[in-house]
């Protein structure tokens, strides 16, 4: 079975890469709003949030 890749884009060095899942931290708040994907960047090793919500997260 192949694992499910996230496509993500470091907004410090603009490097793009795919996650693993397992690679994702999800904080799950109230509401969507509060609801974040947090990553660290592969490449530059910035912590990375992206509101879950946000829409720019496509499989
Ligand atoms: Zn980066």
């Amino acid at each position: 079975m192949a694992p499910v890749l996230f496509r993500a884009g470091c907004p410090d060095c603009r490097e793009r890469f795919e996650l693993a899942a397992s690679a994702l931290r999800l904080a799950i708040g109230a509401s969507s709003r509060t609801t974040f994907y947090s990553f660290t960047c592969p490449e530059c090793g910035v912590a990375v949030r992206k509101p879950a919500g946000s829409g720019s997260w496509n499989c």
